[in-house]
């Protein structure tokens, strides 16, 4: 059965006091954990890192709003894993196609950066979203923590498999395989350590894989 965490999840104080401050001064936004986005038949399960404060965190949507949005969903589009077009907002009437989107922390942390001790409390909702994915084939994490929530989500040890951008790693009988690209994030592409080639060619042999 799917879990999903409440809107008033306890489990991280940190990110709890920073949702309270950010539902005082935008009593507009989300402000609460962002639902996975996608159908739960999915073969493809992207893991994002957490909701951008005023990208998925403002719009309820992962990835909905964030610059790495701009990239990642019309990436999305172009190899077929989504439908429409992407319009910053979770009303745009974009749909995806085996499928689906999470993030390994499901509240936005101050600076972008959640610590390890809120990957490690939020990672039963990860768990339950992959055993949930009855057709998952790969999951494609994004950037290296989500890399390692994915990892101790099968109870491996980081060894087992190192983040490399481009691999995707056979995780053994019945589980699905793991794919590393560089988190789409503003940083990463401005500061070229991933081009929109790179991205492509991702999803190119994600596609393959399939
Ligand atoms: N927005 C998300 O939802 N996840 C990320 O990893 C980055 C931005």
């Amino acid at each position: 059965m799917l879990t999903e965490p409440g809107r008033d999840c306890p489990l991280c104080p940190r990110l709890v006091a920073f949702l309270k401050e950010h539902r005082a001064a935008h009593p507009d936004w989300h402000n609460a954990p962002v639902p996975s986005f996608g159908p739960i038949g999915a073969s493809l399960l992207v893991v994002g890192l957490a909701p951008g404060l005023k990208g998925a965190n403002r719009t309820g949507r992962p990835f909905t709003g964030d610059y790495a949005g701009d990239l990642l969903y019309p990436t999305l589009i172009k190899h077929g894993f989504a439908k429409g077009t992407y319009g910053r907002e979770p009303d745009d009437g974009l749909t995806l196609d085996d499928c689906r989107i999470t993030n390994a922390v499901r509240c936005v942390p101050p600076q972008n950066k959640p610590v390890g001790a809120e990957a490690n409390a939020c990672r039963p909702f990860l768990v339950s979203e992959i055993a949930a994915m009855k057709n998952l084939k790969i999951i494609l994490s994004l950037g290296g923590l989500s890399h390692s929530a994915v990892l101790r989500t099968f109870g491996m040890k980081q060894s087992t498999a190192k983040f490399t951008h481009g691999a995707i790693h056979d995780l053994g009988p019945d589980k699905p395989a793991l794919a590393n690209s560089y988190h789409c994030s503003r940083y990463n592409t401005n500061t070229g350590r991933l081009t929109e080639e790179m991205f492509d060619r991702v999803f190119d042999s994600i596609r393959k894989a399939l």
